[in-house]
């Protein structure tokens, strides 16, 4: 009996794409079932998880459900069965339990700032770890978190008590956990690497729904498959993330080059030495389709007194260059009063008070983002900046390039080039919403991910590039064995975040 009703939960859970009238099939009483029978079916059945939480599944949900079925790509859509606002960690834990037990796909979704749809889910659950969202303690060298933490929240709070996580991301308002799958990078990272080698312990709740701790030294294959595993074998419900102690002010410095050459040569010396905290760059629309390239570097604590010290035998346009201090943090920070600006809310400013209010931030995104060696970065992207020009990339685009030190990137599934430097590039393309010119950015995404393997590069998996199995295969190389076993040791059931397309 109870058998026949697992099974029953199990086709209507399968069948809920059915139809907008029907949405099921109960083969306990051999119906088809509209929302209301699968409401009703799912509150007789004995053994129907209850969470602390909310589980959103009937129509009345359906903002719920959209919303998880949207990214920040905007190109992909899969609508789940169900969105669950786990209301503890333990929710999670039975949520995996029976989704495994029921066969049902489950993806973990963080900000949902994935631009091709990683964490999304066709008919099964995504698990909305925003709800999970406590920072449990901070100490002069880490910080106890939830993984539905903002690197935001978390920067706020650390700050306030004199620490900052040594690398965070350009945009801060993603998810430790969404990062931590993926790797995490930032201007910091050629100093401290990723985010992914900069934590120390992470909680998860492996495919198999056990709740487990791990390590560098304890259970080291899950830590090792878990960080930059792009949510295959686990979901990070909390992360004890190194911390250092953060500076009052940073001195902030614009460098402009005309050669992007010229400027990858200054970055590649700069990462070398100690004279800045931070160092990026980036590729502007100069006017006349042309670019302009801005080696951004930051110094902590800097004053103008350092100026002529870490300018020094840089070969930036004589008298082009810009200086400011700021705030590292502040509280206050407002994206429309300049008064209030500060280093780690930077990108924000870009976002809140043109992105957002224009309207291209519910553009789509089709991006593209990778790691280069740096004996074949400096002529594939001068090849790539004399192919292409400013408005090929759409409008408020954004085009990033700086280098990282191979020692400083660790974690063995953030696959990176071999060698003792690095760069990353990342062209972010804002296309309008017509389907063929999403196509062609896709199809130019495409060019570029084969560009970027012919030149011992690797893609960065945060951006939109379609994937078939054989890539993937490729993509994970040396790795792609012990990836595979940890799935089957972790995941045996393949039930953890279909939308990466992997296995
Ligand atoms: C404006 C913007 C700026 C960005 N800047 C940077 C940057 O500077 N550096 C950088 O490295 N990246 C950057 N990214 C990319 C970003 O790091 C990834 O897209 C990241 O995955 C987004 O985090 P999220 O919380 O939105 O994750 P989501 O998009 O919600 O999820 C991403 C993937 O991780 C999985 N996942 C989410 N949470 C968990 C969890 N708790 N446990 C296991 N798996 C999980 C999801 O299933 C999905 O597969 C940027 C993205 C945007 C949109």
């Amino acid at each position: 009996m109870i058998q026949e009703k697992k099974l029953s939960r199990r086709s209507f859970l399968k069948g809920a794409l059915a139809s907008a009238a029907i949405v099921g099939f109960d083969m306990h009483t051999r119906r088809w079932l509209d929302w209301t029978g699968v409401q009703t079916a799912v509150a007789a059945a004995p053994n129907f998880p209850t969470f602390d939480g909310t589980l959103y599944m009937d129509p009345a949900d359906s903002a719920q459900l959209d919303a998880a079925a949207d990214d920040f790509g905007h190109m992909v859509s899969h609508r789940p069965l169900a969105v669950l606002d786990p209301g503890s960690i333990n929710d999670v834990v039975v949520m995996v339990q029976f989704a495994k037990q029921h066969d049902i796909k489950v993806s973990a979704r963080g900000q949902g700032h994935s631009t091709q749809g990683q964490a999304q889910n066709e008919a099964g659950v995504v698990i909305n770890m925003s709800t999970l969202n406590t920072i449990h303690s901070i100490t002069a060298t880490e910080a106890h978190v939830q993984g539905g933490v903002t690197w935001f929240d978390l920067a706020g709070a650390t700050t306030a008590a004199g620490f900052t996580p040594p690398t965070l991301t350009d945009y801060v308002h993603l998810s430790v956990g969404g990062t931590l799958a993926v790797g995490g990078i930032g201007g910091q990272g050629f100093a401290h690497g990723p985010q992914v080698d900069n934590v120390n312990e992470l909680t998860v709740v492996t495919g198999n729904g056990n709740l487990v701790t791990c390590s560098a030294t304890q259970n080291d294959r899950l830590f090792d498959a878990v960080r930059a595993g792009l949510g295959q074998v686990g979901i990070i419900v909390e992360a004890k993330v190194k911390l250092v102690p953060a500076p009052a002010t940073v001195r902030f410095y614009n460098l402009p080059y005309l050669d992007v050459n010229a400027m990858m040569a200054d970055q590649e010396f700069l990462i070398g030495t100690s004279r800045f905290d931070y160092v990026e760059g980036f590729a502007l629309d100069a006017g006349g389709d042309s670019w302009i390239f801005i080696l951004e570097a930051v110094k902590y604590n800097g004053t103008a007194a350092d100026d002529a010290t870490v300018l020094a035998g840089l070969n930036f346009l004589p008298g082009g260059q810009t200086m400011e201090e700021r705030p590292f943090f502040n509280p206050a920070f407002d994206a429309f009063n300049p008064a209030t600006f500060d280093f780690v809310n930077r990108v924000s400013i870009l976002v809140d008070s043109i992105l957002k209010p224009f309207g291209l931030w519910a553009f789509p995104h089709p991006w593209f983002n990778a790691f280069l060696p740096t004996d074949t970065a400096y002529s594939y992207l001068s090849n790539l900046f004399s192919s292409i020009v400013p408005s090929d990339l759409g409008p408020g685009s954004v085009v990033i390039l700086y280098p990282f030190k191979g020692n400083k990137f660790n974690a063995p599934l953030l696959m990176t080039p071999d060698g003792d430097k690095f760069f990353t590039f990342a062209l972010l393309k804002t296309v309008p919403p017509v389907p063929p010119l999403i196509d062609a950015a896709l199809a130019h995404n495409a060019q570029l991910r084969d560009g970027v393997v012919a030149a011992d590069g690797k893609r960065y998996a945060v951006d939109s590039v379609p994937m078939d199995k054989q890539d993937w295969h490729k993509h994970f190389q040396p790795q792609w064995g012990e990836l595979v076993s940890a799935k089957q040791l972790f995941d045996p059931n393949t039930i953890m975040t279909p939308g990466q397309g992997i296995f």
